[in-house]
């Protein structure tokens, strides 16, 4: 029987989950009402996604306990959590066999990142307007794909709209979250990391994350062998062109200050936009800034010294 407009290809699921994710993901971003920019002719905030996917009992998610705290859940440790939680557990009988991760980029379009890029301090209205407006869209990819999954009766739950999502205060003052879609994009072979402390993926670092964990198997994504292996700073030692470009000092050849790059925005950036009346067509409850992720050799490809 011919499919309908929309209808779920089931089939496909049950030979091919990692392709009919991508489909599903790729689809709904694509046509959701949540991905224009109203403000601006209603053009679309992100381009097609890019989408990898990951064993959940991979060693790589036990080791960001090292990497970033003890703190950091693994997919099955989130899964277990979830599925513990749940009131009503149908189809859940004993253990869960598998974990497997889906995680996704979704890049900025290019009008916003040439309007970004001669932008004085970052934080053009196009990308604030991406940022925050922007966060409807994002979430709601996470939820679809959540529920989805669901749907297919598997267990399924997007880590940073869980429960458990926590952010902590580290020593040193800084924070960091008990799940990070960045290590977590890396784990499933969607980029490496940059100087700039973002993901440089094959459609740049200038992208949204988001991940969803599910009680099924899904196969690895082949990912870079070193986390830093597309950043030319970290390959030969040339570029760094991310220092110069953050107005906010805070990005230096150690790599970005998280702590560094929130005081400026929260104390300087602000200030500034305010008394230049910048502000006038912003939105959200913060500065936005993109300098760090536009006008640089990886804002929207691999930089080509490092391939
Ligand atoms: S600007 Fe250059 S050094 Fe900085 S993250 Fe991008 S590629 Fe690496
Ligand atoms: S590190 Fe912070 S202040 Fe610097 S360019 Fe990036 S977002 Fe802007």
């Amino acid at each position: 029987m011919k499919k309908q407009a929309g209808e779920l290809d089931t089939d496909l699921f049950q030979t091919d989950p990692c392709r009919f994710l991508e489909n599903a993901i790729k689809n709904y971003v694509l046509t959701s009402p949540l991905n224009h920019l109203t403000a601006f002719d209603n053009s679309p905030i992100v381009d097609e996604p890019l989408v990898g996917f990951a064993d959940g009992d991979d060693p790589i998610f036990r080791e960001l306990k090292t990497v970033i705290g003890e703190f950091h859940l693994t997919p099955r440790e989130i899964m277990e959590k979830y599925i513990s939680e749940k009131r009503w557990r149908f189809g859940v009988t004993g253990g869960i066999d598998r974990v497997g991760v889906v995680s996704w980029a979704l890049p900025l379009t290019c009008e916003t990142r040439m309007i970004e890029r001669s932008s004085p301090f970052g934080g053009s209205p196009r990308y604030n307007h991406s940022r925050w407006i922007g966060i409807r869209l994002y979430e709601s990819v996470e939820q679809y794909v959540a529920s989805l999954l669901e749907v297919l009766r598997c267990n399924a739950v997007a880590p940073v709209q869980s429960k458990f999502f926590e952010i902590k205060q580290m020593p040193g003052d800084w924070m960091a979250a008990n799940w990070s879609e960045r290590h977590v994009a890396y784990a499933c072979g969607l980029g490496t990391f940059g100087l700039n402390g973002l993901m440089i993926t094959s459609r740049g670092c200038a992208v949204y994350l988001g991940s969803v964990i599910c009680d099924r198997a899904l196969t690895p994504t082949p990912r870079a062998e070193s986390r830093v292996a597309y950043c030319p700073y970290f390959t030969d030692g040339s570029c760094g062109l991310c220092i110069e470009h953050c107005t906010g000092s805070a990005i230096s050849k150690d790599g970005r200050s998280n702590i560094a790059c929130l005081k400026n925005l929260r104390d300087v950036q602000a200030g500034k936009v305010i008394n230049l009346g910048l502000d006038k067509e912003l939105v959200g409850p913060a500065p936005a800034c993109g300098r760090c992720s536009t006008g640089l050799p990886c804002e929207d490809r691999i930089p080509s010294a490092a391939t």
